[in-house]
């Protein structure tokens, strides 16, 4: 198998476990991995399941899809400046996953209420503003959201993580979902305290020399 559809098949892999997981109900959500001068992302309203590697969609540098394949995802924007604006960016995916989302529509960034908000690159994960689904105006607010971060949440949408790799971008939008989940609990107990900048100035540094991530 080519690199090519070897990445095409990781991508389907990713797209399906995130589906079953339940980060993304319905159709939603999306995933790519970085190819060449472009990318490669799954197609517009087709089953994860159902998917094959020939179904793929590549995209290059331009953000013009290759051949007379399936239509790409209809947020290939972002996915597209995310790539051309963070060179780190291997893998991403976007989810409407459901406590990321509960906070994103009450436009609530999730502070450093627990240590492992670091695993998004910074002292919080930042909220993107809203913009129509597809539109150049949302990639442009997911892009600016994401300068430091791994990660953000999407108003009134959901969440975008990106990391070296699809299958490490994956890993982290289910921390995201579950520090979310961890968050949308720890408020709705009453809590407010969150770690000061020098506390996780210190996990941040930490974080570097545990290689990619710390799970301590
Ligand atoms: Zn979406």
């Amino acid at each position: 198998m080519n690199k090519q559809k070897s990445l095409a098949q990781q991508i389907i892999d990713c797209a399906i476990e995130m589906s079953d997981s339940g980060l993304s109900p319905g159709r939603s959500g999306n995933v790519s991995a970085r190819f060449g001068e472009g990318f490669l992302i799954t197609p517009s309203g087709l089953a994860y399941g159902d998917l094959s590697i020939d179904d793929i969609v590549y995209i290059d540098e331009q953000g013009v899809p290759a051949g007379a394949k399936p239509e790409p995802s209809s947020e290939w924007r972002f996915h597209h400046d995310i790539y051309q604006t963070y060179k780190g960016a291997g893998g991403i995916v976007h989810c409407h996953s459901r406590h990321a989302t509960a906070l994103a529509c009450c436009n609530t960034e999730i502070p450093a209420f627990h240590y492992m908000v670091a695993v998004a690159g910074g002292r919080k994960i930042p909220i993107a503003p809203y913009a129509l689904f597809g539109t150049q105006q949302l990639s442009d607010y997911v892009v600016k959201a994401l300068n430091g971060y791994r990660a953000s949440l999407l108003e009134h949408h959901g969440l975008v993580a990106h990391r070296a790799s699809v299958r490490d971008a994956l890993d982290l939008a289910h921390e995201v979902e579950e520090l979310a989940a961890q968050y949308v609990l720890v408020r709705s107990l009453g809590g407010d305290k969150v770690l000061d900048d020098a506390q996780m100035e210190d996990v941040i540094e930490r974080f570097k020399t545990y290689g990619k991530r710390a799970s301590p």
